[in-house]
């Protein structure tokens, strides 16, 4: 069973987790699996725990390359062999909450490369975001790297609802995974939200990233269409429940987590050059 839960898409582990709780519990365990592997290119096993105990105890969450190789339907069929796993990893964490992840990530072999302001950093995420600070750790093979975004306010979602493109809008937590623009990423797919992005590298959790949807229309992901956070309306959303299945016990899906009591608006864009939308505009 739980081989071949390691092969299904994303909507089928949904799906799946939905069916009774043994379903879910199969389900959470795959998805624990897939986290540890990932987190595993990070830190050693020991700080997983920790590492896991401290996103919870503060509220901060981990956004982008991470959690869409966990969720990305990518992950088992384009890396077949040798097997690229994200080597930074991207975290907003709440106001004055920064400062403690320097104990937690030194124990883990990082050392701090730098803490500035966002001024001039990242243009689009400098509203919401105070300060950035990056982490790094070498070792024989590879460079590791950690980049914490301070939120300015009380809601993280705001700093990563600012990100330069949609694949960085996924979302990880202590016990839920989040998807803001699932039929994107079910296409293996992202949209620039600041011109400026290129293309990384091609890796399986690199998503192709384009300017706009070609051959049919945006629907809700259009980047002209502002949207809200309220309920999370059109974001993909899943309990996993923590690495030892701990957490969300009775919550499995739906819109009982906290950010679906936010209110939130953003969009991507105010023009789409799309000519199968109705937004369409040069
Ligand atoms: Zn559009």
């Amino acid at each position: 069973m739980y081989i071949i839960l390691e092969f299904c898409d994303w909507t089928t582990l949904v799906t799946v987790s939905h069916v009774d709780r043994a379903g879910r519990n199969r389900v959470r365990r795959i998805i624990a699996l897939q986290i540890r592997r990932v987190l595993r290119n990070f830190m050693d096993d020991r700080h997983h725990v920790s590492f896991f105990a401290y996103l919870h105890e503060i509220r901060a969450a981990v956004f982008g390359s991470v959690p869409w190789s966990i969720m990305s339907d990518t992950r088992y069929f384009c890396c077949r062999g040798w097997v690229r796993w994200p080597t930074h990893m991207l975290i907003a964490t709440p106001a004055d909450m920064l400062h403690p992840w320097i104990t937690v990530l030194e124990k883990a072999g990082y050392k701090q490369i730098y803490n500035r302001s966002t001024y001039g950093y990242i243009f689009n995420i400098r509203k919401w975001a105070k300060r950035a600070a990056l982490f790094e750790r070498e070792d024989r093979l590879q460079k590791r790297s950690i980049t914490i975004f301070e939120a300015r306010f009380d809601s993280i979602l705001q700093v990563i609802l600012s990100s330069l493109k949609t694949s960085d809008m996924t979302i990880m937590t202590s016990s839920r995974l989040f998807s803001f623009y699932p039929t994107l990423m079910k296409g293996n797919q992202s949209l620039r939200a600041q011109p400026s992005v290129s293309d990384a590298p091609r890796a399986w959790w690199h998503p192709s990233v384009s300017d706009y949807i070609t051959g049919r229309p945006c629907g809700i992901n259009c980047p002209k269409i502002w949207r809200s956070t309220t309920k999370l309306e059109g974001v993909g959303e899943l309990a996993w429940g923590g690495l030892d299945n701990e957490l969300d016990v009775a919550g499995n899906m739906g819109s009982s987590s906290v950010f679906a009591k936010t209110k939130i608006r953003w969009r991507i864009g105010n023009k789409c050059r799309n000519p199968f939308c109705v937004n369409f505009s040069l």
